[in-house]
């Protein structure tokens, strides 16, 4: 199919200084938890995006000196010429399809501790360093001779960043990242010499940094700026109105400006709490302040909202990270006419939590990022089936509907069985709860997709039992039943079920999601401390109920600190009126009371309760598969090969383990049995020669 011509300002090729993009489709830096461990795997997943069909693409934050590093965040190093290789490979993997390759440099300031380096942090002004781990560490403030080092590391760096292959060098001063933000801010830079007090001497570090780059790479690279648009500190830092005035006194500096917003969780926003586009209003208008072109984000997933972007004068670029994620090929989708078949972001944060806690990132919708090089899974292709021919997946929920299409895509005959009568599961339920409703969003995509497979079929109201299947004859039998919520408060602080008067009434998230919902006085015990307690808050509290969330971590949904939503929870939930109860289990359930202890001392306190909702731990609904393999002696005369527990059956996660597990499953059928290897590539470190 061709593209609509609606679409067709999206494909215009649009000059960055000394290079052209072919398109406006921007892929802006973005972290993947790989970095310099994993550099393949990094290198391999841009490559995707350039086969994708973007126009630029970036790497994530690139630390250019040793004197300022983030460990233990993984990022990518340009420390000396020892990283260029792995730096080319990635540049070499984005140019692959005609994508500009990218690298964001930057210099942490006072948001790096040198945790690893042990060097003493540098930054405008001596304070602690601020980052997300309230490291006991501080910077000292930079003399001249300090700011003289800088520009020369800073040249030094852009000239192993055009070595190593790149068309574009960003300087990052976004999200309290970068030093020339903490020069640019008030609340960062309190000098009185030429460097600080007026904003022309607070920009006087960014203009130094764009001469030095003009100077080693202006011919060859363009030279872009990622800055904040508001620093979200009240009148301690810049406000909007200030970025204009540095825009505007600075219009033609750099090639592109790359405007995102606040810190990092005012811009990487959830979809429980941000919009699509919700940075419009502070990117309106700044186009007018300079002749060069603007990039801005908003996880952006629809090619009509880009096109508004663009003609409404927004933006010039359409920026995306993780609707890139979701969807490698989505600037392909359009520009082939296939809009149905993007794969949009939910804006979960999943993806982030791969970067805060330094392992390697998933992506919730697509289950093959970071897994291009480490497993070879390409987003939009896969193997044909292998030997057998037929599989059911009991179950349609993340696990089942993303194993049955993943399957039916190998062009497996495939049976979708499913108890309920809608497909889902969980994401069908949770997408009815406040602010989760782009959870759908993952059952959508895949039943479209499955509604155009020939091959598959699928069944309501078929809750299957033993007999069924062993009187079907499939040849594999993918058992994704999902779980349930505990009623006995076994999660962390119980290890065994918790003492619960009968008198009390007892409610699970899944009740609730069943619309029996509790009122009066109603204590939420969280000790599952992802975003369900805090949601179920929400929902009780806009009913009317009066509640306590009471939870023994010290941050009300403390996991979710790492989707960079936990300030918006805690927010959200005091405004509303719910009572927050932190560093306390509930210890037993009487019949009007809970029992509370603080985690530290057991001191005791009750709580007065109508009702008490448990969002403790989840147990997987494996009764099938217990009952198939009790009968394992009848699977051959049954025709049957294999029977797998996958998903939350098999050990409930979040929603992107699911999806993983199912497509991991369709990957792997019919595969050849690797016995012990390891089920991934991985690079291992050469051992130095001395
Ligand atoms: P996951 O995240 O692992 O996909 P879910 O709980 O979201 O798990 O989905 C499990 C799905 O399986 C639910 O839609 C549920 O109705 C369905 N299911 C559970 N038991 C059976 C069964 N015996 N036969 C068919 N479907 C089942
Ligand atoms: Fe979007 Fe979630 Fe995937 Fe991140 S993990 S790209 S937020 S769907």
């Amino acid at each position: 199919m061709a593209r609509d011509p609606r679409y067709d300002i999206l494909f215009q090729p649009m000059r960055i200084g000394p290079v052209t993009a072919k398109n406006r489709f921007y892929q802006v830096p973005h972290c993947n938890g790989g970095g310099y461990r994993d550099p393949s795997a990094a290198a391999a997943m841009r490559g995707i995006k350039s086969e994708g069909g973007w126009g630029v693409i970036f790497t994530e934050q690139c630390e250019l000196h040793h004197t300022s590093e983030i460990t233990p965040f993984i990022e990518l190093r340009l420390w000396d010429d020892a990283d260029i290789p792995m730096l080319a490979k990635m540049a070499d993997a984005m140019h692959e399809h005609g994508a500009l390759a990218g690298i964001q440099l930057a210099y942490s300031g006072v948001n790096g501790p040198n945790l690893y380096t042990k060097e003493v942090p540098r930054a405008p002004t001596a304070l602690p360093i601020r980052t997300f781990t309230n490291d006991p560490v501080q910077a000292r403030a930079m003399d001249k001779q300090d700011i003289r080092d800088l520009r020369r590391w800073h040249r030094n760096a852009f000239r192993r960043a055009k070595q190593a292959g790149f068309d574009l060098v960003c300087l990052y001063g976004a999200h309290g990242f970068g030093i020339i933000q903490h020069f640019f801010s008030t609340a960062t830079n309190q000098r009185t010499d030429e460097y600080g007090g007026s904003l022309e001497n607070r920009s006087r570090l960014m203009r130094e940094l764009v001469a030095e780059a003009r100077d080693a790479v202006g011919d060859s690279c363009g030279i872009t700026l990622r800055l904040s648009l508001d620093e979200m500190v009240g009148e301690l830092g810049f406000s909007n109105a200030e970025v204009r005035d540095m825009i505007e006194m600075h219009g033609d500096l750099p090639d592109l400006w790359d405007l995102a917003h606040g810190a990092w969780e005012d811009c990487s926003g959830p979809s429980r709490f941000k919009e699509e586009g919700a940075q419009q209003s502070l990117v309106a208008g700044i186009k007018q302040l300079t002749s060069k072109p603007v990039v801005g984000v908003g996880r952006f997933t629809s090619p009509d909202v880009m096109v508004k972007q663009i003609k409404s004068g927004n933006l010039d670029f359409i920026g995306c990270a993780r609707p890139s994620i979701a969807d490698p090929y989505l600037p392909k989708k359009v520009e082939e006419g296939r809009i149905e078949d993007i794969r949009e972001c939910i804006g979960c944060n999943i993806c982030i939590t791969g970067d805060m806690t330094m392992s390697i990132s998933r992506c919730t919708q697509n289950p093959t990022f970071m897994e291009e090089w480490r497993k070879g899974w390409h987003p939009e292709r896969i193997a044909p089936r292998g030997a057998s021919e037929s599989v059911l997946v009991v179950g349609a929920g993340p696990a089942g509907l993303e194993a049955a299409l993943a399957l039916g895509r190998r062009g497996y005959r495939v049976a979708l069985a499913e108890a309920g009568t809608e497909l889902g599961g969980r994401v069908a339920r949770e997408c009815r709860l406040p602010g989760l409703s782009a959870w759908g969003r993952v059952r959508d995509y895949r039943a479209y997709q499955l509604g155009k497979l020939a091959n598959v079929e699928t069944y309501f109201d078929s809750r299957l039992t033993a007999d069924d299947i062993l009187g079907f004859g499939f040849e594999h039998v993918a058992v994704a039943t999902g779980a349930e919520w505990r009623r006995d408060g076994v999660a962390r602080a119980h290890v065994v079920p918790m003492p619960i008067a009968a008198a009390m009434p007892i409610f699970t998230p899944d009740d609730l999601m069943d619309g029996r919902v509790p009122d009066g006085r109603v204590a939420i015990f969280d000790d599952d401390h992802y975003y369900m307690g805090g949601v179920l808050a929400e929902l009780l509290a806009a009913r009317g109920a009066k509640v306590t969330l009471v939870t023994p971590a010290a941050y009300v949904s403390d996991w979710t600190r790492n989707t960079l939503e936990q300030g918006a929870i805690h927010r959200r939930l005091a405004g509303m009126g719910v009572e927050i109860v932190l560093n306390r289990a509930v210890a037993a359930v009487g019949a009007d009371h809970v029992e509370t202890a603080c985690v530290y001392t057991g001191e005791g306190r009750d709580l007065a309760a109508d009702a008490v909702v448990l969002v403790t731990a989840r147990v997987g609904r494996d009764t099938l598969m217990r009952d198939l393999a009790a009968r394992r002696a009848e699977w051959a005369d049954a025709g049957i090969k294999s029977v797998r527990l996958i998903g939350d059956a098999e050990a409930p996660g979040p929603i992107a383990w699911s999806t993983y597990a199912g497509h991991r499953y369709a990957r792997e059928l019919d595969a050849p049995d690797i016995g012990d290897a390891l089920p991934f590539r991985r690079e291992v470190a050469t051992l130095s020669a001395n």
